[in-house]
């Protein structure tokens, strides 16, 4: 593309910015000089362009919600190493077509760069040397099954030609391994990893560069219509911020340039539909070649494209897809529970990740607060070592089993993500996007500021957040408002902070002249009704979705295609006078601090309303029990 070497000047400021901030998922070019005007003025830069802190830097503390989960993850992170790494290594090691093997075995090679990538992040995250010392040596291991030419992929080069089926997941398999590769240069400065993940890159190019038209044998496939293979472009812009090698950028150009799902896209700003993890890990690199180049009017459209899947895909809960796919109709509950595939649910954070990032703005913040406190804990057991493949709205969890493990590698990296989701930085200005208990000391352009968040959230809106900083400092701290609340007010130092405070979707409060500062955040978690489609209605308390769960509702039905229970529109919270006589009669309930409410519904076999108790979606479902979370409108049933 042409357009590329006129914005050569400006790229080569967001790289230098980018390298300076290796370990941090974003570069800051609207810092820079820009070599030429931005394209089109759908953006102001002025807002643009936080950062996530490095899941080094934020610890969650153990009264959190995410704290339990996190640490699950480790513990699951280290047992799918035990049973799993020479299962990993394998699907690099003998490539080759085997009797009996089956067809799931193509795409064995995504398993190894999804761990890396979750492994990573929680080792540096929790500082242990045993955990540091198994993802180097995973990553040493992995390193050595590259080819001299710098393929990673299936096909061994003394082997017969792939069939097509194998052809569609080859480069699959190399995108996970750019992942995993990548997170661990990044975040352990290990050169020998960019090196492999450098070579991949380069091979991608030589290989089915350059691209010419839509009828480009990169495009082409059996099964994803070249999906399989686009989803590689977000892993090339990175690699190209660490390696300044120009072939990547121009192959990514090229491909999004041509391909036709894209520029169907960028056209009409309405979503493609198709798979939902490929279209959004697609999306994801989409937005991150337009961060790279400044082409505002791209990422509009890529914005745009956001909006549409959640006004028409998303379900309440903040994950998407049926059957792995996307469709015109209506959203609806299905009886199977085939909606919500966990690999769709975590690349669905990262492309809004990446928007946040790039844009600052804090409805992505609020859609990943939902995403996160819904659909990804709700994907995930309690203790962490169980993962959903679909993730339901109703009945028991099925948790994940077969020879594709796709979403059990999935999962874990999006839990892996969770320290790093709750403050972002901007210069000298902190925001605050999760109330979640933790600590972490941030580096801003004023110097190091230490935070510590007690928060009682979910349980109730009460959060206290105490910072350091130097004794010069001059910023600001940004504390989200989310639209779920009614009343929201924060004091400092005991002062209530004006109502004028707010600024975009935040209240900006001035940090000066102080080197210690303490604010209390309260605010209400109201309960709500929200419309899945037509008379199909989720009861939410804040950002959470609630479930009604047999294991506190012992004598309720919750069965098969029935719709026995009815909401009425004024739902409203009762006090819990004893549920203990509705007990579940099964194993003993691993998570004794699982909330519960009590509302009144409908219930056909009953002439008067009932008390149900709810627990949040998240911990719906575990230990085999049924659940049910869509429910028809009292009066409105069809
Ligand atoms: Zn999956």
């Amino acid at each position: 593309m042409t357009s590329i070497h006129l914005k050569k000047l400006c790229i080569f400021f967001a790289l230098v910015t980018t390298l300076c901030l290796a370990g941090t998922v974003l570069f800051s070019g609207c810092n820079s000089t820009p070599a030429v005007e931005p394209r089109a003025v759908a953006f102001s830069c002025e807002d643009a362009a936080v950062t996530f802190p490095s899941p080094t830097s934020v610890k969650l503390d153990p009264d959190g919600r995410f704290h339990s989960r996190f640490h699950g993850n480790v513990n699951y992170l280290r047992y799918q190493h035990d049973y799993y790494s020479e299962d990993m290594l394998e699907a690099f090691a003998s490539r080759h077509y085997s009797p009996g093997k089956l067809l799931e075995r193509v795409w064995d090679g995504e398993y190894a760069g999804k761990w890396l990538d979750a492994a990573t992040r929680t080792a540096v995250n929790t500082g242990d040397d045993a955990q540091l010392k198994m993802v180097d040596n995973f990553a040493a291991s992995l390193r050595r099954h590259q080819q001299p030419d710098g393929y990673m992929g299936i096909k061994l080069p003394t082997d017969r030609e792939l069939n097509e089926w194998e052809v569609d997941w080859d480069l699959w398999c190399q995108w996970n391994a750019l992942i995993g590769l990548l997170t661990h240069y990044e975040l352990r400065g290990e050169h020998a990893s960019l090196e492999t993940a450098s070579r991949i890159g380069e091979w991608i190019v030589k290989t089915y560069g350059p691209i010419e038209d839509k009828k480009a044998r990169f495009f082409q496939g059996e099964v994803t219509g070249g999906l399989t293979r686009v989803v590689t472009i977000g892993q090339l812009v990175r690699l190209y911020r660490h390696t300044a090698n120009e072939d990547l950028l121009e192959f990514v150009g090229q491909v999004i340039q041509h391909y036709p799902p894209i520029r169907q896209m960028l056209s009409s700003g309405e979503p493609y539909l198709a798979h939902p993890y490929m279209l959004s890990a697609v999306l994801g690199g989409v937005v991150e070649y337009a961060r790279l180049t400044q082409d505002y009017k791209m990422l509009a459209k890529a914005e745009q494209v956001w909006d549409g899947l959640v006004k028409d895909h998303l379900f309440p809960t903040g994950s998407l897809g049926e059957r792995e796919d996307l469709d015109d109709k209506l959203l609806k509950d299905v009886p199977d529970g085939q909606l919500q595939e966990t690999c769709a649910t975590t690349e669905w954070i990262f492309f809004t990740q990446s928007l946040y990032a790039v844009t600052g703005r804090a409805k992505y913040a609020e859609a990943l607060e939902r995403t996160c406190y819904n659909a990804l804990l709700a994907a995930q057991s309690v203790d962490g070592m169980k993962w959903c493949y679909w993730t339901p709205l109703r009945y028991s969890k099925d948790w994940f089993h077969g020879p594709t493990r796709c979403c059990f590698f999935s999962g874990p990296k999006g839990i892996a993500r969770l320290p790093q989701l709750i403050y972002a930085v901007k210069d000298s200005t902190i925001y605050v996007n999760f109330f979640e208990s933790s600590t972490t000391t941030l580096n801003t352009t004023g110097g190091k500021v230490h935070i510590t968040q007690q928060s009682e959230f979910p349980e109730t809106g009460a959060s206290t957040i105490t910072l350091k900083t130097p004794s010069d400092f001059k910023g600001a701290l940004r504390i989200r408002k989310p639209h779920w609340t009614t009343e929201f007010q924060i004091k400092l130092k005991g002062k209530l902070v004006p109502r004028d405070c707010y600024v975009q979707g935040y209240c900006n409060v001035n940090l000066e002249g102080s080197t210690e500062y303490r604010l209390e955040v309260q605010f209400d978690i109201p309960l709500m009704l929200e419309q899945l489609s037509k008379d199909n209605y989720v009861i939410r308390r804040g950002p959470e979705i609630l479930s009604i769960d047999v294991r506190d509702n012992i004598d309720t039905w919750l069965g098969a295609e029935d719709d026995l229970i009815t909401i009425p529109q004024d739902i409203k919270l009762e006090e819990i006078k004893s549920y203990s006589k509705y007990q579940w009669p099964g194993p003993v309930d691993s998570s004794a601090g699982r909330r519960r409410y009590a509302v009144s519904v409908y219930d056909d076999r009953t002439s008067e309303p009932r008390t149900v108790i709810l627990t949040p979606y998240a911990d719906a479902g575990n230990e085999g029990a049924a659940f049910r979370t869509v429910f028809p409108l009292a009066g409105e049933k069809e």
